[in-house]
């Protein structure tokens, strides 16, 4: 056997895809070379995309990949239900495999096609992330999300199935069921929310289960939910486990693993995808500066993106390349997690910016409070207030409903700088939603 060939297969223990060990300069001329071929498909095939072509004087022709990405038009998670209902109709049945939908927090849900082709370099996609991050075929692997209609099920399942890891099927169960099958099946590893690996560590000493006796648990792989160093550790220690994240979502699918090998650093998979983090001007943020994430897929052609604006800000890490070789582009996780904070559902109240996932963190973090809140922004005698809304825990008392009271308005003023008037009601009084961006209620003029 030669040296090179050797040296092939050492790297293969490592990765999932040898394009993962590309250089720099390698791995641009690939993706060169995708985004040729998406635009000249696109050109030919997709008459949403060819419209918008058009109306930018581009044609594939004289398209020069990566050097010309700056020139393609940007689109928006609210233009995705347009493009699918004029490609749909180009799109036969028999080459769709799958169909997807967001929640839909922000309206109608949008609903995305995959054909077999998307699918299976899809699948790919998941099992280079979950390989990276230690799941391999001798694992057994529990990932706790219901049959829902979210890709990220779906997505670890094939990516799962790719590496050969042996799945223990677990979805529409109670946790305590789950429980049993994570000692009975001596999982291995466990897929799922932050909030939920939580929730099942604290209801194991209910159900007898002492975690590290009777778990197998060595990887826990988080998504779907922010993540930040503080919950991984609290994670790490209640299971005795590793802890990586994934970020991604169902426009996007996956798009960044967190490397065991620099821990809170997560690669954005570039191989499978062009990632630009882009500052208000539209151009590339320097390292550790924070930007709106822009994402191309070079593997979707049922529904491809171009230049998504996820909206999402994102820090790029300061520091190019990582000691596992891999030389992509990273982002640096904060106390958010690898999201910093969301462009679109910022409030500016008396001059500070808001994000419900700021409010959504404090309520989380008090104790004696359910998770439900509701934050009204209003103008009394010309100027912006704030009231929020919370429920305490059943039968509290009205002294301890004070306290919490008096506790919340001053980690509000010491977080963000804002004087909030808190309203403790009777527990089951607010309204049961999900999205945190329904949680906030804008009642000034114009908003
Ligand atoms: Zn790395």
């Amino acid at each position: 056997m030669t040296k090179r060939v050797e040296a092939v297969q050492a790297e293969m223990k490592q990765c999932w895809n040898l394009t993962e060990t590309f250089s720099r300069r390698a791995l641009e001329e690939f993706q060169s070379q995708r985004l040729g071929a998406l635009v000249r498909y696109l050109e030919q095939r997709n008459p949403y995309h060819q419209k918008r072509f058009r109306k930018a004087g581009l044609e594939a022709k004289n398209f020069r990949g990566l050097a010309d990405l700056h020139r393609l038009p940007f689109s928006e998670k609210k233009h995705m239900q347009q493009a699918l209902e004029t490609t749909l109709p180009l799109l036969p049945n028999r080459d769709l495999l799958r169909w997807h939908q967001t929640s839909g927090t922000s309206g109608t849900p949008t609903r995305f096609p995959d054909s077999r082709r998307d699918w299976i370099a899809y699948s790919d996609l998941a099992a280079s992330a979950l390989f990276a991050m230690g799941v391999r075929r001798e694992d057994t692997a529990l990932a706790a999300f219901s049959y829902g209609p979210h890709i990220a099920f779906w997505s670890y399942l094939s990516g799962l199935d790719r590496i050969g890891t042996t799945v223990v099927a677990a979805g529409g169960l109670t946790s305590e069921a789950r429980m049993g099958l994570l000692v009975d099946y001596k999982v291995t590893v466990l897929l799922g929310t932050p909030s939920y690996a939580l929730h099942l560590a604290a209801i194991a000493p209910s159900m007898g289960v002492d975690l590290a006796k009777d778990c197998q648990i060595r990887l826990i792989v988080t998504t779907a939910e922010p993540n930040p160093p503080e919950l991984k550790q609290k994670l790490r220690k209640c299971w005795g486990a590793a802890v990586y994240d994934r970020l991604g979502s169902t426009e996007t699918g996956g798009i960044a693993f967190e490397c065991p090998e620099n821990p809170n650093l997560y690669h954005l998979q570039e191989n499978y995808l062009i990632a630009e983090i882009l500052d208000e001007d539209d151009q590339l943020v320097h390292p550790g500066e924070d930007g709106e994430l822009i994402i191309n897929t070079l593997i979707r052609r049922s529904m491809p993106l171009v230049r998504l604006r996820t909206g999402d800000i994102v820090r790029r890490s300061r520091s190019e390349g990582c000691p596992c070789g891999r030389s992509f582009l990273s982002l640096q996780s904060t106390q958010n997690g690898a999201i910093v904070r969301r462009m679109d559902d910022m409030r500016k109240v008396r001059g500070v910016l808001l994000s419900p996932s700021e409010i959504g963190k404090i309520v989380q973090e008090q104790p004696g409070i359910g998770e439900q809140y509701q934050a009204i922004i209003h103008t009394c005698d010309n100027s912006d207030e704030i009231t929020l809304r919370v429920e305490p825990l059943p039968n509290t008392s009205p002294a301890r409903s004070q306290k919490i009271k008096r506790e919340l308005e001053r980690k509000f003023y010491q977080r963000l700088l804002l004087r909030f008037n808190i309203e403790v009601l009777e527990y089951g009084s607010l309204p049961r939603v999900a999205d945190k961006a329904q949680k906030i209620i804008d009642q000034r003029l114009g908003k």
